[in-house]
Parts: C-alpha cells; structure tokens; sequence
C-alpha cells in the first residue's frame, strides 16, 4: 500500500530490485538535523541508515556562525566532523545518495519489530527508492532534507550568495556591520532590518528597489540613508561585493548585501508521503518532529511546530530538533517491540476517541494542534511552494570526504 500521493515511479517495473537490509530507521539528509539524530539513534545502537545527497543549505557560506563552541567554523567541517564522529558507531551506515521515492511498505517488510511487535497500529514501515535503483527498507523514517533558497532576480546575488549576500541578520550580520551594507527591498521587514544593522554600528543603506511599500521614517530618525531608485545589479569580485547599481544615479558602494529569499522544499518526498503541510510550505510537527503521517518524521529546517511563526533556520535548532526526534523515535520502537506505552504518549481526546495506539503515535499530529490551541499556523510566512529558479545550497563544488 502507498501512503503517498504520487506513485512509485518503478512501480511497473516487472523485476523488483533487491531489497537491502532492513533499518529501523533510515535518515534522508546529512545536514545537521540528519547528522544530530542519526548521532542519537547510532548511541542507542540503532540500526540507521543515512542517505545524503550532499546539497546543503548553507554550502555558499564560508563559516558558521551562532553556534556555540562552533563560531566560525566552515560548514563542510563541521559536517566532515560530525561524519568522522558518526563512524565510530557501528549500527550507524552513511551513504552518498539520494532518494527518488519513499513509500509505505506492504508487509512483511513494514510494522512489527524483533520481539513480535505491538499489538495494534504499528506504522507499517518503510520503503526508499534511490537514484541508482536500489530499494532500502526501515521501520521509521526521518526526513531531514533541508529548505532550498530562491533568490530574488537581481543580477550578481547568485556569484555573492553566501559570502557578501546575506539573509539573516544573526547568522552574519556581526561580520557584514564591518563594512557599509546594503539592504535590499522597500518592505517594512527590510526597514526594520536595515535599523538592526544600523544599531549594531552599521553604515546603512536601504535600498527599496522602486517604489516604498513601508514608511521610511524610523531610517530618517536613526541614520540610515535610502536609495529609491530600481537596482538593475550587483558589482562583485572573488565573491565580495563592491557596488549596487541602480537604473539613475550613481552606483553605491558597499561590501555586504542583505536579500529576501524565498525557501521552498528541496525535496518532495515529504508531499509525496502524504505529510501535512503549513501554508508556508513547511513540513507540520508536533514537539517531537513527528508528522502526520504515523511513523514519518520531519527535523531541521524543513519542519515546524504550527506555534512557532515562522521557520527558525539555524543549525543549532535543526541538530536540537534531530536529537529530540530520535530519543522519541527510539523509545517508540522500544515500545513497539516490548508492548511497554510510549511515555509520550499524546493524551486522549476529551470526551472523544481514545488514546492512540501502543505506539502512542498513530494519531496525526494535526489532531493535537486544535485542541492545544496552537495558534499562528501561517502566520508570518516566509516562504513559499513556487517554482525552484535559482535554487541554491547545492553542495557542488564542495570538498568533503563522503565520511
Ligand atoms: C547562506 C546561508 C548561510 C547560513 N549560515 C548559517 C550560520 O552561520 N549559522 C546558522 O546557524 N545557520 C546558518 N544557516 C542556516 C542553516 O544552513 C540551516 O538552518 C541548516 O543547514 C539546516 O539544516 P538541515 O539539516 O535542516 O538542512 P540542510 O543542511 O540543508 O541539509 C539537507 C540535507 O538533505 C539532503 N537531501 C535533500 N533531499 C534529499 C534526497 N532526496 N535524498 C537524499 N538526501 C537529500 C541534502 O543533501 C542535505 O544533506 C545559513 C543558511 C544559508 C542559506
């Protein structure tokens, strides 16, 4: 049985590829929410399989920063560590590859566990296409595989994405302030960026890009300066930007731009399984990473609770989110394989249905989300579904060992 939308493309294949053997879990990503739970489920001497297709966010960036005892350090270093230290740990096996498809699995590859399993509604596990056409099997399945940028269609923002264009203010605005900074876009969340930069010592210019659509006030009383006129590009060398040219009016120099992006999947298998969505376009869970769909986990950048507003994209929050989904994870099979009630439990419906089943985690999350008075889903949206052009964090061109 299929729990997702669209079909297996193999599916009519008359000769079924060999079936690997069976994980309890497979991880798809090997960003830091990938790395951190299989670092978890690898501690519990689970067997996990991670599959990385090595396109990672924040590949253009030159360091990592705002991560504590971390501060600075490339990013392919630290997930060359994190593989190093994943080594160590026998159960865990990390691969170079991607997933084409993901899929329910029809018994007997799915549910039970090694001591017979739960007596009722254990997920009924996993199956993965990859691109080279294997086919792997687990009992659960975490998906962490990462947001992707579309950048806005100015000109120069690609050949700078990453070293001196920037999107969050607490990844790289310590280093950006150095220099005389641009913001980029007349909407009030650049206003109110271009002041934050400004009260942390920038030499600030707002540039709206055409017409305003916020009131420029505040920058007149705090000392930042405003450049109405259309940016038609961005002058650069070896990755530092050194101008913004505008349609009239002299160019301006600067050494950093901050830009809007829009994020959207990077990979469909989440939609494709069937997991609810927020009108952003993130992945729905609940506290522990679990999705709406009964054994389906999603961690890191790709996911959210609908009480947060908004994405918070950083990679201290994307390994926390990997560590906490696979503590649950592991006492869910533990659960599943000695009857014991999951202690997370979600509580039964008031006057409604009963619990969930052995496991604890056969009741959709949006189920909890009314009845926690959750509020917000949507609100703030920082995303969007639409067309992937100019999609970045690819990780091509960048020097990793596989482990
Ligand atoms: C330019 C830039 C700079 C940043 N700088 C910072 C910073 O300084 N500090 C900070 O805290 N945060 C920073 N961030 C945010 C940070 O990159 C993300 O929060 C973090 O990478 C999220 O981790 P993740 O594991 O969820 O996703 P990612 O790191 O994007 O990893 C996604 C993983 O999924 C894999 N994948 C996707 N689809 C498939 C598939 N079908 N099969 C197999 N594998 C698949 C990818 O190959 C990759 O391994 C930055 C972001 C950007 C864009």
């Amino acid at each position: 049985m299929s729990a997702g939308s669209s079909p297996d493309p193999d599916s009519s294949t008359p000769a079924a590829p060999p079936f690997s053997a069976a994980y309890d879990v497979v991880v798809v990503g090997g960003g830091p929410a990938g790395l951190a739970a299989a670092l978890t489920l690898g501690r519990a001497c689970r067997r996990t399989l991670v599959l990385d297709s090595a396109e990672y966010r924040n590949a253009p960036a030159r360091a990592v920063h705002n991560l504590l005892s971390h501060d600075g350090t490339p990013p392919g270093v630290l997930r060359a560590t994190a593989r190093a230290q994943l080594a160590r740990y026998p159960s865990v096996e990390y691969r170079r590859a991607e997933v084409r498809a993901a899929s329910a699995a029809a018994p007997p590859y799915g549910g039970g566990g090694d001591a017979g399993g739960a007596e009722a509604g254990p997920p009924p596990g996993f199956e993965l296409r990859l691109t080279d056409g294997e086919a792997v099997r687990a009992r659960r399945l975490v998906l962490a595989t990462g947001l992707a940028d579309e950048l806005p269609p100015i000109p120069g923002v690609a050949e700078i994405w990453g070293t001196s264009a920037f999107h969050c203010p607490y990844c790289h605005g310590f280093e950006a302030v150095a220099a005389p900074v641009a913001v980029i876009g007349g909407t009030p969340d650049r206003v109110r960026l271009a002041l934050q930069l400004r009260r942390m010592g920038a030499d600030v210019t707002l540039c709206t890009d055409g017409p305003p659509g916020a009131d420029l006030a505040p920058l007149d009383r705090h000392g930042v300066a405003v450049r109405c006129e259309p940016v038609t590009r961005l002058e650069s060398r070896d990755g530092e930007l050194e101008a913004v040219v505008f349609e009239a009016g002299p160019p301006l120099a600067r050494g950093a731009a901050f830009v809007s992006t829009r994020t959207v999947q990077r990979s469909p298998l989440a939609a494709s399984l069937g997991c609810r969505l927020l009108p952003d376009g993130v992945v729905e869970v609940d506290d522990f990473g679990r999705t709406s769909v009964p054994g389906v986990h999603a961690i890191g950048d790709m996911s959210r609770r609908p009480a947060v507003p908004m994405p918070f994209a950083a990679v201290s929050v994307a390994s926390a989110s990997g560590t906490i989904a696979a503590s649950l994870l592991d006492q869910d099979l533990l659960s599943e394989d000695t009857g014991l009630p999951l202690p997370f439990a979600r509580p039964p419906e008031p006057g409604g249905a009963g619990p969930a089943g052995p496991a604890g985690i056969t009741e959709p999350v949006g189920a909890a989300v009314g009845r926690t008075g959750s509020a917000g889903a949507g609100a703030g949206r920082t995303g969007s579904a639409g067309a992937g052009a100019g999609r970045t964090g690819s990780g091509a061109g960048e020097k990793e060992d596989g482990r």
